[in-house]
């Protein structure tokens, strides 16, 4: 690493074989950083294999000390850190520090529930096999190799890191090349409770180190990101059969019911999808609202929008990455275009650096901006006739991620009809990101797999049987000296027992 200072270093360009960190806001230099190539990344992988044979016989005790006291170095120099990320991100101070916030709940919860989800337990052996007695235990896989996004580059890394550490696995980690300084934070601090071998490394470079990381042998990928590099990332791991966790992008849907408190939920659709500029995997990006509630809907949006403003020192940071400004810029005048109207802001909304909130009504259900990701201050919000069509139109979407549903009645039977991994009622989505014991993750194009919570633990584990013959039980059914008498009490045994259609199912199944 060339330099991690935060103090900025004005410089034509980087050096050969090394790449800059911007302020989005100015861009400044912030650090600069290796472009390490397969090679490097290879040797850091072979360093990574080492140190699990380090860290993986720790007790979980011991494992979970360590990610304590790590989690305790975070909160200590908490300003620290969200400065660094104000700075790679753009994002306001107090954003970042609670993105914090909200992974040193996870390391901590990782650290305390790892031994009671993954140790060994009993399990049941069955009639057939009573003479045995078995357990199930997670192991850890080996070598993790987590590749995470630029925009919460401290939370959404960590809801892997942690938790794939705490199963006894070594990590490496492969930063978005916007936010190299905080992945190297993060990594730095480790070493300071876990000195004595490289338990959690980081390798910098554009997506080609990403790619090198799922090819340099590692046990599996824990893949944050859109949903295109998704699939590269599946392409890579393929041909060595390394298994991938995919969290990818989603465009979640805000339902607001006849009933539903309408301030709290114009608050959580302003909020949920216009915070961190709108850059949120379960960001709001569309609002179906029931046609009784839509006009107050409209009103406590406008109340809320208006006097929110993107600029330096406000509550919505810049954009962090270049090209999304002409992204959003596309959505909105396609939106426009096809008869869409702005309630607040519009095509002038969208700067060089900067995307002041835009509110877009009417916007046929075929434009970019209901169907793909945003990923700026912007919200869509269209009136329909009842929840049934508000479901339908939340669902007709390939991402399956997040959503909300506002409803004083009716709110958890409507988020069982949405489609998607996360579902928040008369709240945000963000708010199930601070729930450590809940798994995260989509389905259809938002991914497979689940991090955080028991689900995310053993995610980064491989469960062992392990059966213990106790003593030999007549009729022997495994062995070729079974005999003709067995063959015929095992048949018996098994008609009595599974012969006769039962009505209900056994009461354990039951609901
Ligand atoms: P990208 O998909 O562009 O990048 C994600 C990571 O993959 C980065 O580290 C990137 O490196 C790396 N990468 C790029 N190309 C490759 C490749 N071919 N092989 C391996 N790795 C590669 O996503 P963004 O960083 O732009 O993040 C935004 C996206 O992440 C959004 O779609 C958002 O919804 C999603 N997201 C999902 C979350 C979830 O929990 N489901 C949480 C947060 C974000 P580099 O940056 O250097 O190109």
């Amino acid at each position: 690493m060339t330099s991690t200072s935060a103090s900025p270093v004005i410089t034509g360009r980087p050096a050969p074989g090394t790449f800059d960190s911007l302020d989005p806001a100015t861009g400044e230099v912030i650090g600069t950083y290796p472009v390490q190539d397969a090679e490097a990344v290879d040797a850091v992988v072979a360093r990574a294999r080492a140190a699990a044979g380090f860290w993986s016989p720790l007790p979980f005790a011991e494992r979970g000390r360590r990610l304590i006291t790590w989690a305790a170095v975070l909160t200590r120099r908490m300003g620290q850190l969200a400065e660094l990320v104000h700075a790679e991100t753009g994002k306001p101070h107090s954003d970042a520090q609670l993105e914090i916030v909200m992974a040193v709940e996870h390391i901590t919860w990782a650290a305390r529930h790892a031994a009671k989800v993954l140790g060994p337990r009993r399990a049941p052996v069955g009639l057939l096999m009573l003479h045995h007695a078995a357990s199930v235990e997670y192991q850890p896989l080996g070598v993790v190799g987590v590749i995470g996004p630029w925009n919460y580059p401290v939370f959404t890394p960590v809801g892997s890191i942690a938790y794939a550490l705490a199963a006894g696995n070594a990590v490496v980690f492969k930063p978005s090349e916007y936010t190299p300084g905080t992945g190297a934070w993060l990594v730095d601090t480790f070493a300071q409770v876990v000195p004595e071998q490289p338990v959690l490394q980081l390798v910098t470079g554009p997506g080609a180190a990403g790619q090198a990381l799922c090819r340099a042998g590692v046990d599996k990928i824990a893949f944050t990101g859109s949903a295109a590099t998704g699939k590269q990332v599946m392409h890579a791991c393929a041909d060595g059969l390394v298994p991938v966790v995919i969290e990818a992008g989603g465009k979640d849907a805000l339902l607001v019911d006849a009933d539903a408190d309408i301030p709290a939920a114009a608050d959580a659709a302003v909020w949920g999808g216009m915070v961190n500029a709108g850059q949120s995997c379960v960001g709001t990006e569309r609002v179906y609202v029931h046609a009784q509630a839509y006009d107050a809907f409209l009103g406590e949006v406008t109340t809320r929008v208006v006097g929110l403003r993107a600029g330096p020192g406000q509550k919505i940071g810049p954009m962090t990455t270049p090209a999304q400004p002409g992204v959003v810029r596309a959505h909105i005048a396609a939106a426009l275009a096809r008869g869409a109207t702005a309630l607040v802001g519009g095509l002038d909304a969208v700067g060089e650096r900067y995307v002041q909130p835009t509110v877009l009504l009417d916007v046929p259900e075929d434009c970019p901006a209901v169907t793909e990701e945003t990923f700026g201050p912007t919200l869509t919000i269209a009136k329909v006739p009842d929840m049934d069509e508000a479901v339908r139109r939340a669902n007709a979407s390939p991402y399956g991620l997040g959503a909300a549903v506002f409803s004083r009645a009716h709110g958890t039977q409507l988020a069982r009809r949405i489609r998607a991994g996360l579902v928040a009622v008369n709240s945000v989505t963000i708010s199930l990101a601070g729930m450590p014991s809940l798994p995260w993750g989509g389905t259809g194009q938002s991914g497979f797999g689940r991090i955080h919570g028991p689900d995310g633990l053993r995610e980064f584990t491989t469960a062992k049987a392990i059966a213990r013959q106790r003593f030999t039980l007549p009729p022997r059914l495994t062995t070729f000296a079974r005999t003709a008498r067995a063959d015929k009490a095992v048949a018996t045994l098994t008609t009595l027992r599974h012969g006769r259609a039962s009505t209900l199912p056994p009461r354990s199944h039951r609901r």
